[in-house]
């Protein structure tokens, strides 16, 4: 047995830990079988509990876009620690990180920090509540925001309009105010819109979806939810959590060349600590306490070690443009070696590429929303996974989850992965 260590690591989490993780994928609920323990991590690699070294495609589900343990950011990081770790109180760092943000993301004049995406999006959805006056909103299908309550809606039988709870505990009176749709399903947000005249305070989605699989939206689709919004005054509120600073600097608004209201982000802004922020226009942001009426409040935001990890990274990026186009030559590259052996081997597939953002989905259907994306053969996901874990290639462990590629990878890392799929495709 190769994972003797984690599992026995995984057994005793259980009878401590609910369901020994303290988030749900990390227990391979999707792909069976127990989860790996990490000791360390550096750069592109992982280190198990097993003494196995295993490249990583998730990087902490995207923030360590640079590699993990990044000289620049730990060194930083020790050296904020001796001064401290928590105040409560405002530091010049904050300013820091939030004019470097400013800088890079186009169409923001002001942003605020808290303390993950989860945050960021349910603060973002009350702002734009408070700003318009008006209590609905409108989300997609297969998009994650957090685990808020309002975004924890699941399209119901019958109308996609009428949505249901995805989580007990979730009550009738918070889904009423979610109408949901199809992702790249402009006509759909047109009838929602039309059938709950202005009532709709915000669309919130993610510009790239990245948990369904890396979904890209249709150009028409994007452009026309920006019309929509401006028509009847709704918020457009862009979950950029997952893409920003990722993407580009300025995340999707810059890459579509669309703008949206409002951005949520999260993991890449806290460069492995935990962090996430909004911002947006002064007219929108104002409203937001002190300055305006709207509450929003957090012991740890701006926390000093937080605001370190985030600003090194962003500062780093900022300084070194060069590794957008780098990350995407490599996801190009493994996206293209991936295809050639599966269509080698006669896999029937669809990959999903935008950026470093990269899916592998097994079905031969064109994958543009949840529904498609849950037509893939799971049994063949679980297949892959678990041949590419056993050649010591670590993938999301769900096909609903992006490969979040970082810029420690090495074309030998990617050639290595591809020839551990070529070796087990025959089993696929
Ligand atoms: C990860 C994620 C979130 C939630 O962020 P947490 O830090 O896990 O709370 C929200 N939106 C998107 C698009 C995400 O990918």
């Amino acid at each position: 047995m190769i994972y003797k260590r984690s599992s026995a690591l995984f057994k005793e989490a259980k009878q401590y830990i609910v369901g020994g993780v303290n988030s749900p994928v990390r227990a391979f609920s999707a792909v069976g079988g127990e989860p790996i323990f990490v000791k360390r991590a550096k750069g592109a690699y992982l280190y198990d509990e097993d003494n196995r070294k295993l490249i990583d495609y998730i990087s902490s589900w995207g923030p360590m876009i640079l590699g993990h343990a990044f000289e620049p950011v730990v060194k930083a990081l020790v050296e904020a620690t001796k001064k401290g770790t928590s105040y409560g109180i405002p530091t010049e760092l904050e300013t820091k990180i939030a004019k470097l943000a400013v800088e890079m993301v186009p169409h923001i004049d002001k942003i605020r920090f808290v303390n993950s995406g989860t945050e960021a999006c349910m603060s973002a959805v009350r702002l734009a509540r408070g700003y318009t006056g008006k209590d609905k909103i409108i989300k997609f299908a297969g998009c994650y925001h957090g685990h808020s309550d309002a975004f924890l809606i699941q399209a119901g039988s019958g109308a996609v309009t009428f949505g249901t709870p995805n989580s007990p505990g979730v009550t009738p009176g918070t889904v009423k105010d979610t109408l949901l749709a199809g992702y790249n399903n402009l006509d759909e947000v047109k009838s929602i819109i039309k059938a709950n005249k202005d009532e709709i305070a915000a669309i919130i989605l993610e510009p790239v979806a990245g948990n369904m699989g890396c979904i890209i939206p249709e150009e028409s689709f994007i452009k026309g939810l920006r019309e929509l919004c401006d028509e009847h005054d709704i918020v457009l509120i862009f979950d950029e959590v997952m893409t920003g600073f990722r993407l580009a600097k300025g995340g999707a608004q810059e890459t579509l060349g669309i703008k949206a209201d409002l951005v949520c982000f999260g993991k890449v802004i806290g460069g492995g600590l935990p962090v996430g922020a909004f911002a947006g226009p002064q007219h929108i942001m104002s409203h937001l306490a002190p300055e305006g009426p709207v509450y929003q409040a957090g012991t740890l935001s701006g926390n000093p070690l937080a605001m370190t990890a985030g600003y090194e990274t962003l500062k780093y990026l900022i300084e070194h443009p060069e590794i957008y186009h780098s990350l995407e030559e490599k996801t190009k590259y493994l996206h293209t070696g991936i295809e050639k052996v599966l269509n080698k081997h006669g896999v029937e597939h669809q990959i999903n590429r935008y950026g470093s953002m990269l899916s592998v989905h097994f079905t031969d259907e064109p994958v543009s929303d949840f529904e498609s994306a849950a037509k893939g053969n799971n049994q063949k996901f679980k297949d892959y996974f678990h041949g590419m874990l056993k050649q010591s290639v670590y993938l999301p462990p769900s096909a609903f989850e992006s490969y979040f590629l970082n810029d420690a990878l090495t074309y030998e890392d990617l050639d290595y992965t591809i020839k551990a799929l070529d070796e087990i495709a025959i089993s696929l």
